[in-house]
């Protein structure tokens, strides 16, 4: 049928042709095991990337074919994106800090038929390869003089694979809709469960995410993604920054290292980064102890925990850097709010109500719709008081997760989200809970991110985590548990102190427990899974 405009399919390759075309002089620079600072171009880049479609053929890889990865942020992982997904195969991320048990489930699960490993995480493989009947081969992400020696079986060295692939490849054409990526939840409740995302909705979350209101990414900037590529995409830098032609600086395994991160700020001259909140906790220990600036940088995106206010303020009084919050999730490609530029009516507020805005969540952006219900599923207004589950739909939400028995939306297509919030009339969202995080205290709820940001803004706390523990009276009631800073003591009555007239008085923790270190997901979040099972018990004062 003929339309009145054209209806040329947005996809991945289209994204790289025009970067090849358009942005080919501008820089990958990243730090690999084999390379303190490896530099190639765009344009070069996508050489070597028609290099590998070659090579995945002769692999005997086919369209709609899985290849996963187990690699840091770097040009070879970069590479491996494009490759996979313009020659219509899918690109199945893998994040090494998952358990051996689940790394096994989804290999299989996904139908993993090579992988391509970094050279720093064979060793997890190797115990693991008999378990993997599908798995034809590995391919190792190194030189060859850096080969690590492996027991894996048919294992390649990739660069030895790419010396011997010609340069010439036409990538396949294909529909929109086609998948291109696959990302596993970490499955902190059960099995992991994977999201398949397609060429249509990476591009179309790739135009919202790069908008002046959002990662605002330009031809100016030189961007750094420290969330790593096997989460959710790297928040999809990899695909943003070759869209505008924004310089890409990756940390390689030196993802949570501050002094790492402080020079390449500084010498690549990094302009916007992103990461989750513990990412510029250790900068900022760092910036701290080193009495080093970060002049270049002008904005950092904060996203997938909520972010302390200290944070923020630190950035923003010491080092003039911008701290923009993102919320979403693996489901949501990730993008689903962000706290970008301030309207002109919202700068014209007292600095104090700025401030409550800057630690939201953020406004929706444009392609996702939110909405907030009770238990009955009732829509709540954005009224700034109602709080309920938020739901989401869009163009880059999950429709069904790959391989999946049960029943991924809502009967009226809406996905849960799992998150509970609160939206103020302008359309900011408030995040106060997981949903299966929520402290619920004489049938009220109390909000434990907000006494976690709280307890965070208290100079002498490294970290905090506040669970719902079981109560005799008030059914449930918070309780607190704190790493302090280095050298730093405090008691438990000046720690609860803390929280006098910031709070409303029956928010107040219970009680307060000193602990070395908190358990952690995959993902870097608070397992409070693990915290409720350790405290199940607690004997309340
Ligand atoms: P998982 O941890 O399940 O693997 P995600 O990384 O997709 O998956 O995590 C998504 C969850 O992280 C969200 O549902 C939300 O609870 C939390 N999250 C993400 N961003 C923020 C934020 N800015 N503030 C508070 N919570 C956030």
């Amino acid at each position: 049928m003929m339309t009145p405009m054209m209806t040329s399919q947005l996809t991945i390759n289209m994204l790289m042709r025009h970067a090849e075309k358009v942005h080919g002089n501008t820089e990958i620079v990243s730090v690999t095991a084999d390379n303190p600072r490896h530099r190639q171009t765009y344009r070069e880049a996508f050489r070597r990337v028609r290099r590998l479609a070659n090579v995945l053929k002769a692999l005997g890889l086919e369209q709609q074919d899985t290849v996963a990865t187990l690699a840091w942020n770097d040009y070879r992982h970069f590479e491996i994106y494009y490759a996979v997904s313009c020659s219509g195969m899918i690109c199945h991320t893998i994040n090494p800090r998952l358990f051996p048990e689940q790394i096994e489930y989804i290999v299989n699960h996904a139908r993993d038929q090579w992988v391509f490993v970094d050279a720093t995480m064979v060793k997890l493989l190797e115990p693991l390869q008999d378990k993997l009947p599908e798995v034809k081969g590995f391919v190792v992400l190194s030189d060859e003089a850096h080969m690590p020696e492996t027991s894996l079986r048919n294992v390649h060295c990739y660069e030895a694979l790419l010396a011997e692939a010609s340069e010439e490849f036409e990538f396949p054409e294909f529909d929109e809709n086609t998948p291109s990526a696959l990302c596993y939840t970490s499955g902190t409740t059960g099995n992991p469960k994977g999201v398949l995302y397609t060429h249509r909705s990476t591009i179309l979350h790739c135009y919202a995410s790069v908008a002046p209101d959002v990662f605002g990414l330009s031809v100016r900037d030189t961007t750094m993604p420290i969330v790593p590529m096997f989460h959710v995409n790297g928040w999809a830098v990899v695909y943003s920054a070759p869209m505008v032609g924004a310089k890409l600086v990756m940390p390689g395994p030196k993802m949570g290292d501050g002094e790492t991160l402080c020079q390449l700020i500084n010498e690549e001259k990094v302009t916007a980064s992103a990461g989750v909140p513990t990412v510029w906790l250790a900068l900022l220990d760092y910036l701290k102890a080193s009495g080093k600036k970060v002049d270049s940088l002008e904005r950092l995106t904060v996203g997938g925990a909520a972010c302390p206010f200290s944070i923020i303020q630190t950035f923003r009084d010491r080092y003039q850097v911008r701290v923009q919050q993102g919320w979403g999730m693996t489901e949501l490609n990730p993008l689903g709010t962000y706290n970008g530029n301030f309207s002109p009516e919202v700068e014209a507020l007292p600095q104090a109500e700025q401030d409550q805005l800057l630690v939201s969540q953020g406004r929706p952006v444009f392609g996702i719709e939110l909405k907030i219900v009770d238990e009955d599923n009732n829509e709540l207004p954005w009224d700034g008081k109602s709080s309920g589950a938020v739901k989401a739909r869009g163009p880059w939400v999950v429709g069904d997760y790959y391989r999946y028995d049960g029943q991924t939306l809502d009967d009226d297509g809406w996905f849960e989200t799992g998150d509970v919030a609160c939206f103020d009339e302008r359309g900011y969202m408030h995040i106060t809970d997981r949903l299966k995080d929520v402290i619920k205290s004489g049938g009220e709820w109390i909000s434990s991110i907000e006494l976690e940001n709280c307890a965070v803004d208290h100079p002498d706390v490294a970290e905090a985590a506040v669970v719902g523990i079981p109560h005799p009276k008030w059914t449930e009631r918070p309780l607190l548990l704190v790493v302090l800073n280095d050298g730093a003591s405090l008691t438990e009555a000046e720690m609860l102190a803390w929280f006098d007239g910031k709070v409303a008085k029956w928010w107040v923790p219970g009680a307060c427990v000193f602990v070395d270190s908190l358990p952690h997901t995959a993902t870097g979040k608070l397992s409070k899974k693990d915290i409720r099972a350790e405290y199940k018990d607690f004997a309340w004062p």
